[in-house]
């Protein structure tokens, strides 16, 4: 309950929760006609290579377009999750994804690799791993060209449903990553285990440039990158925004970058162009 205790904060706290529910419900009302409308469009965030400066991939990420606005993930995939609707908009824009990738193959780009986030939601569904392929060979890509984000697992996700995904996954040659790796639970075992891909670091293992920082966190940057280069597993981290961050990475020789430094999620145009330019300028660094 409320810190401090007061009544009056007791009564704040509830009426939030109300307006939690209230706002969830919304959501899940909005969301059948928002996914026919197609009002959820694919924004592409680039990774890049921080040697050589060259895009080499993107991670699909939702935005909403409703009433003039953009609203963000946070604000509609908690509230898809409570009730398993995430599952079909993750098809969509694994759908959106694949659509895309054909064309850019098709207008000759050289064939990227893109990311595309699954809800743990998805963990229970045994005919999972037929459903992407079906949805993926609709549109006649290389299974190469799709990677799978999956955050890692909490309690409420059985350890062998994960291990049955990716293992499946693996078996057609779809990539897997941990999502979001070191803020989850059971990390290492899950590392250890199963045979992912991509390790995708997350962004609170970065320092900052205000001197803040926890001498760990620098110290497990570098031993989480060592043991995923010495495991054979690509390494890329999220959330780099500054020149120091994509120093820090490459004194660590970690090649993989995602983030603001570079580019925000862009819409599909803007992300085109980026593209076809394909090599970012890394000459100040
Ligand atoms: P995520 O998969 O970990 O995606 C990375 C998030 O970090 C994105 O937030 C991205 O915009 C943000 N980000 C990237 N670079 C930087 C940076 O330099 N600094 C900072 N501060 N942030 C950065 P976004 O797009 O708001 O998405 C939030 C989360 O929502 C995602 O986290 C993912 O868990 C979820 N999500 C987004 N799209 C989908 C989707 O289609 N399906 C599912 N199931 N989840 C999705
Ligand atoms: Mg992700
Ligand atoms: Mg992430
Ligand atoms: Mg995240």
């Amino acid at each position: 309950i409320a810190q401090g205790g007061g009544a009056d904060k007791i009564v704040f706290y509830d009426e939030s929760l109300i307006k939690r529910k209230e706002i969830s419900m919304r959501v899940q009302q909005l969301f059948p006609e928002a996914l026919r409308n197609e009002e959820f469009q694919v924004y592409y965030q680039p990774k890049v290579n921080i040697m050589t400066g060259e895009l080499v991939g993107a991670e699909a990420l939702c935005r909403w377009f409703h009433d003039g606005k953009i609203v963000p993930p946070c604000d509609f995939i908690p509230m898809l999750e409570e009730t398993n609707d995430i599952c079909q908009l993750d098809f969509y824009m694994l759908d959106h994804v694949c659509r895309d990738i054909h064309k850019w193959i098709k207008s000759g780009h050289k064939s990227i690799r893109v990311s595309v986030n699954l809800s743990r939601k998805h963990m229970m569904n045994v005919n999972l791993l037929q459903s992407l392929l079906k949805t993926i060979d609709r549109h006649n890509i290389p299974h190469s060209c799709i990677e799978i984000e999956l955050t890692e697992t909490t309690s409420d996700v059985e350890f062998s449903d994960l291990k049955r995904v990716v293992k499946g996954l693996q078996s057609v040659g779809i990539f897997t990553s941990v999502d979001d790796f070191g803020i989850g639970y059971s990390s290492l075992n899950l590392i250890r285990e199963l045979p992912w891909n991509v390790l995708k670091v997350d962004r609170s293992f970065l320092p900052t440039e205000n001197g803040n920082n926890n001498e760990n966190q620098s110290i497990m940057f570098k031993y989480v990158v060592a043991m995923a280069r010495e495991m054979g597993i690509e390494c890329i981290v999220e959330g780099v925004e500054t020149l120091y961050q994509l120093k820090v990475l490459r004194s660590n020789h970690c090649d993989l970058a995602q983030g603001f430094y570079f580019d925000k999620p862009l819409p599909i145009k803007d992300f085109e162009q980026r593209l076809t330019k394909r090599f970012y300028d890394i000459s100040n660094f």
